[in-house]
């Protein structure tokens, strides 16, 4: 199986890592045919509008919405969450916008640029989960087909909409690889 990593700007680098350590090949994903080769996309966390914009002037954004359309399985964190939602408050950037999600960019405030955080996540069992916030947004709103996996400070940090994943933090800052585990048994039922 192989899972493609949009590589424009961002952390895209270490969910490779990561990928590979879950024995999972990772493709660096620049051109809208790359995408052909993979079962699965991550977009990483970074800048959303840098990302947006890139994608636009790439012809990325059609072709992953196609893709996604047809059933494969998208990751996005941080920035990428930002990406795949419908709506982002005071924001007109570009965007993919297939998630069902309202998001609030930097949604954390200023005393919180970076911030751990533990939280418990039902699927991945008892063992709390840590997290690294990265001037974060948050889920403000989500709809009925949207399902909620993980709350911090009482805001929405993961949720899933079918063969759609998006977690608010960097899972790949650290050691711990279930979100990455999680998202591969998604890519394989999808
Ligand atoms: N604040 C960034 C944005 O709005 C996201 C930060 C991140 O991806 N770590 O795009």
């Amino acid at each position: 199986m192989k899972i493609g990593v949009l590589a424009l700007q961002g952390a895209f680098r270490e969910h490779c890592w990561m990928l590979e350590g879950c024995g999972v090949t990772a493709v660096e994903i620049r051109k809208p045919e790359e995408l052909d080769g993979v079962d699965g996309l991550i977009i990483p966390g970074g800048e959303s509008t840098t990302i947006g914009k890139l994608m636009m002037e790439w012809g990325l954004l059609d072709k992953i919405k196609l893709r996604v359309d047809q059933k494969m399985a998208v990751y996005g964190t941080c920035a990428g969450m930002i990406l795949l939602a419908k709506e982002i408050k005071d924001s007109n950037q570009p965007r993919l916008g297939i998630m069902d999600i309202v998001v609030r960019r930097n949604a954390f405030g200023r005393q919180r640029e970076s911030f751990e955080a533990d939280m418990t996540v039902p699927e991945f069992g008892a063992e709390s989960l840590k997290a690294v916030f990265i001037r974060a947004p948050y889920i403000e709103e989500a709809g009925k087909d949207v399902k909620v996996m993980a709350r911090v400070h009482n805001k929405i940090v993961i949720a899933r909409q079918n063969n759609i994943l998006v977690t608010a933090f960097h899972p790949e800052l650290t050691k711990d690889d279930r979100i990455h585990q999680y998202f591969i048994s998604m890519t394989k039922n999808a």
